[in-house]
């Protein structure tokens, strides 16, 4: 049985803090893993934990949070979602294979190696059918796809000027 309070505590975050948020869903909106067609909601999840419901181990959001920050940076009060998400995956003894990569990269090389966290990733990756989300994942990894760019047309006078 989980403690929510301390598990919100394990976050950094006061229950309180929770209790600003306005429910306006632009951290759903902007959630990757959402964006890949993974029903989540990060709203939701903290209207359960200020409501001290609990949260299992089946919430898309608890399997699938990549920790990549778009919600706090959208959200009006930059509350810190992940860092609810980790102590939930903690609390649950859940680990995330992505986490387990980057500690791993980092004891090895002492950074964060990419190509390193993709291939320890692979297995999970192909079980939970992840592949089918490939190329929307080289956009958030940088590394786009070849693709033409229009040439600018800069004039001679602009030329001399720059
Ligand atoms: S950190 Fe997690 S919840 Fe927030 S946008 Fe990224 S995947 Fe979604
Ligand atoms: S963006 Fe922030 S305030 Fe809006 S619903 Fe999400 S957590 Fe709440």
């Amino acid at each position: 049985m989980q403690k929510i309070d301390k598990t919100i505590e394990l976050a950094g975050h006061r229950k309180e803090d929770l209790s600003v948020c306005l429910g306006c869903k632009i951290c759903a909106s902007v959630c990757t893993v959402n964006d890949l067609g993974i029903d989540t909601n990060p709203q939701e999840l903290l209207a359960r934990l200020f409501l001290g419901q609990e949260v299992d181990r089946d919430v898309p959001l608890i399997r699938y949070c990549t920790s990549c920050y778009r919600c706090t940076g959208a959200c009006p009060w930059k509350i810190r979602i992940p860092e609810l998400v980790r102590a939930l995956r903690e609390s649950l003894d859940m680990a995330s294979p992505f986490e387990k990569a980057f500690k791993g990269s980092l004891r090895i090389w002492g950074r964060v190696y990419e190509p390193y966290v993709f291939l320890m990733s692979v297995p999970f990756l192909l079980k939970e059918g992840y592949m089918r989300h490939m190329v929307k994942w080289t956009e958030y990894m940088s590394i786009h796809l070849p693709h033409k760019v229009k040439r600018l047309n800069v004039s001679d006078g602009e030329k001399g000027r720059s």
